[in-house]
C-alpha cells in the first residue's frame, strides 16, 4: 500500500484522505491555517454527492448533519409569487448543510495524526517515482500528491505555471446564516440577481444573494446594510433573514472559475477539488465534485496495476465531468443573473407544468445526479 500528501484540509482535502484510508493507504493531510475548519455558510449537497459520501463510508453521518431543502422546488419572484411551488411532503432529492457541519464529518472520519495544520505548502519536486514537498521547514516525501488546495492552489501554480488564473465571472455573492427555523428552501429569481435560502441545522437557515458585478473586490463598510438596501424589500422571510444575520458574518465574495484544465495530473502529483475544476456555485456542484474525485482516485488506485496507470484513469475518467458541470454552471449563473433574460427565463419557468418540474428535480432528474460511484473495496 502506498503513502501520500494531502495538501489542503477542506472539504475536498478530507475526502481524499478518508478515501485513501478506505483503500488502505496511510496520508499526511497539510493544512495552512491554524486551525481547521470551514468558514463560510452553508451549501446543499445533490443525490450524487450523497453517493460520494456513502461510498466514503460517511453517508449516514452526513445524512444526519444535512437538513432536506426544497429551494429546487419553490422558485419564486420577489412580489413572493410562486413560478413553482413544491407540495407539502414532496420528496426533495438534497440535502443542505452548514459548511462546518459537513467538513466535521469528513474529519471525524479521518484517522487520528493524519492532519498537520499551521503547514503551508510552499515548494515540491518530483524524483524516482516520489514527490517531495516543502512545508514550513519541513521536507516530506511520498508516492503521491493529491493537491486540494482550492482555487488558487500553489501546486496548480508551481505545476501548471502557463495555466490562465482564476477567471472572475462578473457576479459577487452574499452569504449568511441566520437564525429562522423552519423555512423550506427556496430560490427568488429576481431582474439581475437571486436569492436563495436552504433550511439547515439547528433550526437555522442559509442564504445567498448572487448578482452581477462588473469587477472584482468592491466591498462596502457595512455589507449587511448593503444587502439590505439591494432586497431588503423583496418578499418575506427575505428582510427577517438578513435582519436576524449577525452583522459581522455576513460574507461577501466574488465568483471565480478555472478554465478547462489540459490534464490534472503531472507525475505523481493529482489535482482535486477546486485546485483541478473550481466552478460557480450555480450548480452547487463544486464540493459535490470533490467527493467524486476523492472516491474515483482512491477506486484507481485501488484496482490499477501502477499508481501512474490510476492517475491516468483518475485524470481522464474526472476531466469531462467536471469541466462539462464547471461550464454548464458558468452559463447557468449567467442566465440566473442576466437582467436582459430575466422576463423569458421567469416565463419559462411559471409556463413549464408542474410535473415535468417536479421530474426535473427528482433523484435521478438529470444527467449530473445520477451519477454512480465506482465501488472502494469494503473496510478490512
Ligand atoms: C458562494 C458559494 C456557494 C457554494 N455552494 C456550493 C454548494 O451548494 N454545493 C457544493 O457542492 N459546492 C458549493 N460551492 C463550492 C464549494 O464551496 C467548493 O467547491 C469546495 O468547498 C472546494 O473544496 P476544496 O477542498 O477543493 O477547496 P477549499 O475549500 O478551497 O480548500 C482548500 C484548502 O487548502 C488550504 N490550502 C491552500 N493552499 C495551501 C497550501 N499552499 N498549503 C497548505 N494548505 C493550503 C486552504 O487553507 C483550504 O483549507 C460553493 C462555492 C461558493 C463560492
Amino acid at each position: 500500500m502506498g503513502e501520500a500528501i494531502v495538501v489542503g484540509g477542506g472539504i475536498g482535502g478530507l475526502a481524499a484522505a478518508v478515501a485513501l484510508d478506505r483503500i488502505g493507504w496511510r496520508a499526511t493531510v497539510l493544512e495552512r491555517t491554524p486551525v481547521l475548519g470551514e468558514i463560510g455558510a452553508g451549501m446543499s449537497q445533490a443525490p450524487n454527492a450523497l453517493r460520494a459520501l456513502d461510498e466514503l463510508g460517511v453517508g449516514e453521518p452526513a445524512r444526519s448533519a444535512g437538513v432536506p431543502t426544497c429551494a429546487a422546488g419553490n422558485v419564486r419572484t420577489p412580489d413572493g409569487r410562486y413560478l413553482q411551488r413544491a407540495r407539502p411532503g414532496d420528496p426533495t432529492a438534497m440535502l443542505a448543510f452548514h459548511r462546518a457541519d459537513l467538513h466535521r464529518v469528513l474529519l471525524d472520519a479521518t484517522p487520528d495524526g493524519w492532519v498537520r495544520t499551521g503547514a503551508e505548502v510552499t515548494g515540491l519536486r518530483q524524483e524516482a517515482g516520489r514527490v517531495t514537498v516543502v512545508a514550513g521547514g519541513d521536507e516530506l516525501t511520498a508516492d503521491l500528491l493529491v493537491a486540494a488546495d482550492g482555487i488558487r492552489s500553489t501546486a496548480r501554480r508551481l505545476l501548471w505555471p502557463d495555466a490562465p488564473p482564476p477567471r472572475f465571472l462578473g457576479r459577487t455573492a452574499w452569504l449568511g446564516i441566520a437564525d429562522v427555523d423552519g423555512l423550506p428552501g427556496s430560490m427568488t429569481l429576481g431582474p439581475g440577481g437571486y436569492f436563495l435560502i436552504h433550511p439547515v441545522a439547528r433550526g437555522r437557515a442559509y442564504w445567498a444573494h448572487v448578482t452581477t458585478e462588473s469587477r472584482p473586490d468592491v466591498r462596502f463598510d457595512d455589507e449587511k446594510a448593503e444587502v439590505t438596501r439591494r432586497i431588503g424589500s423583496w418578499h418575506d422571510p427575505i428582510p427577517e433573514l438578513i435582519d436576524r444575520t449577525p452583522p459581522g458574518s455576513v460574507i461577501h465574495i466574488d465568483i471565480h472559475d478555472l478554465d478547462p484544465l489540459p490534464t490534472y495530473v503531472r507525475g505523481r502529483v493529482a489535482l482535486l477539488g477546486d485546485a483541478a475544476h473550481a466552478m460557480s456555485p450555480d450548480r452547487g456542484q463544486g464540493a459535490g465534485q470533490s467527493l467524486e474525485d476523492a472516491v474515483v482516485l482512491a477506486a484507481a488506485l485501488a484496482t490499477e496495476p501502477t499508481v501512474e496507470a490510476a492517475l491516468h484513469r483518475y485524470d481522464t475518467g474526472r476531466r469531462p465531468r467536471t469541466q462539462a458541470t464547471a461550464l454548464g454552471a458558468r452559463k447557468d449563473g449567467a442566465r440566473t443573473t442576466s437582467r436582459a433574460a430575466y422576463r423569458a427565463l421567469t416565463t419559462m419557468i411559471r409556463l413549464m407544468p408542474a410535473a415535468l418540474w417536479r421530474r426535473s428535480i427528482a433523484p435521478d432528474g438529470n444527467a449530473t445526479w445520477r451519477w454512480q460511484p465506482p465501488r472502494l473495496p469494503a473496510r478490512a
